[in-house]
């Protein structure tokens, strides 16, 4: 029987099966069930991968099982079978002793080396090497977030505190978390800098509370120059692990230490948090992240083409750079995409290729916004009836919102201009042309209109 630990070329294919992985289930399934995963060995065909509790892995091996068994074959062909198996030292529990009985989440086996100690008592996320401020394209839509990062990354006293960052998903918030982390261990590693998401603040404060050792917990994170809790939205609702974390948010920030907050929304707008807490949060900084402009995506696209080192037609980037809109996330995944099957196959990289290999993704796009959503919503926003949508009337009042309704369904979905016309109270393309160019003027000269639209965009996109 062949039996060996992970070697160099396994591990590669490893990172590559959770990057698709990731890819696959979305950032909040892989945080919470596909990261704690841990390449053990190889046994024959079969690739074995622990995890930290019983019930992880009855779950990952239901939910994700086959995936991963099908994923691991694709990078590697003589991968057949993955077994997930408990290895219950990986938990970072493994420093208080477990005494409650009815937790039944854990079972001996013959698991790997302990981790060491400091690694336990850290319990700030690993860092993405890639994330750092080189990486980090800058444009109008994410200049201020960016500026803001990079004054706290050079400050030994907090500029602001919190720095709060918010945006939409996959617009670059952990990017810039990440990026501040790296700068700061870079410059001064006595500084303690503490990166993680508010769901695992969550965890963590669960599990300390369950151990009856919450003053070992405090004590961490109350130690650190630099708190960092990606993704604070999570926090909402859980009443103790709020106010725990309002606690320690306040200890730092009295003592001077830095925080920095990411969410989807503003303090203000995040829901199930209390007055008190969300006016808290706003008192330092807050600095929002647009959604990207194509000038921005294809600035990204530029950058990360020339990082992979593969000359990729201009034509091509300007076609993802207009078609997914949506987020940096998705425009990268199509990159990868459009990369990977260019090297794969061995075709050659062009703009016919291009719209062959992502047909499915462009599709998925196109789809998830319809003209009715539009209408509904840009009439809502405006306060007119829906009805005006479909209406001659041409006063400016509704015919503007019609003008944006019909500039948000070229940018949005894949329908033609007469399309659009017809779902437009059967209005000439032309109209919709004159709509389009009218819109896109208005925008340029006017910035609190361009938001506006920015914004509709964003709720419609989500
Ligand atoms: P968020 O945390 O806001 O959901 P991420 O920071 O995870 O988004 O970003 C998603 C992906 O897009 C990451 O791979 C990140 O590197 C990339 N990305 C986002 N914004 C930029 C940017 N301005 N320049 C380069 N890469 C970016
Ligand atoms: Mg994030």
């Amino acid at each position: 029987m062949l039996e060996r630990a992970p070697d160099d070329r396994l591990l590669r294919q490893w990172a590559r099966v959770r990057g698709r992985l990731r890819e696959e289930f979305g950032d909040a399934a892989f945080k919470s069930w596909l990261k704690p995963m841990v390449l053990q060995e190889v046994r024959d065909a079969g690739i074995r991968i622990a995890v930290p509790t019983r019930f992880m892995r009855d779950w990952v091996a239901n939910h994700y099982g086959s995936r991963l068994a099908t994923i691991w074959n694709e990078e590697n062909s003589a991968i057949r079978a993955v077994d997930v198996i408990v290895a219950p030292s990986l938990s970072s529990s493994k420093t208080t002793p477990r005494t409650d009985a009815g937790d039944d989440d854990h079972e001996p086996s013959d698991a790997p080396a302990a981790v060491a100690e400091p690694e336990i008592n850290d319990l700030s996320a690993p860092l993405d090497a890639r994330f750092d401020f080189d990486s980090f394209v800058v444009g109008k839509p994410n200049e201020l977030a960016y500026a803001a990062a990079r004054r706290v990354a050079e400050s030994e006293i907090a500029p602001f505190n919190p720095l709060f960052l918010y945006g939409g998903v996959g617009l670059g918030k952990t990017h810039l978390m990440h990026a501040i982390a790296w700068h700061i261990r870079q410059r001064n590693p006595k500084r303690r800098v503490m990166y993680l998401s508010a769901e695992k603040f969550m965890y963590q404060f669960i599990r300390a509370l369950r151990h009856k050792d919450t003053v070992a917990f405090k004590d961490q994170f109350r130690s650190v120059d630099v708190l960092m809790i990606d993704d604070v939205q999570f926090i909402s609702g859980k009443d103790s692990t709020q106010e725990e974390f309002f606690h320690t948010f306040n200890a730092l920030v009295d003592q001077n230490r830095q925080v920095v907050i990411s969410a989807d929304k503003s303090p203000n707008d995040l829901e199930g948090i209390e007055d008190r807490m969300k006016s808290r949060l706003g008192w330092g900084l807050v600095a929002d992240i647009h959604p990207t402009t194509y000038e921005l995506r294809l600035g990204i696209l530029q950058a990360k083409a020339e990082r992979l080192g593969i000359p990729l037609p201009a034509k091509v980037l300007e076609f993802l750079a207009h078609k997914i809109a949506s987020n940096v996330r998705e425009l990268e995944g199509a990159l990868n995409r459009i990369v990977a099957h260019g090297t794969l196959v061995g075709r050659e990289i062009g703009l016919e290729m291009a719209q062959d290999v992502l047909h499915d993704l462009l599709r998925a796009h196109d789809r998830r916004v319809t003209i009715e959503e539009i209408q509904k919503r840009v009439a809502e926003h405006y306060n007119i009836r829906l009805s005006d949508m479909h209406s001659a009337r041409r006063a400016r009042a509704v015919a503007r919102p019609r003008q944006v309704a019909m500039y948000l369904a070229k940018q949005l979905t894949a329908r033609s201009l007469p399309e659009i016309g017809r779902k437009f109270g059967g209005r000439d393309h032309t109209t919709v042309m004159h709509a389009v160019r009218k819109i896109e003027e208005l925008r340029g000269a006017d910035p609190n209109f361009a938001e506006d639209v920015d914004l509709l965009r964003r709720m419609l996109e989500t």
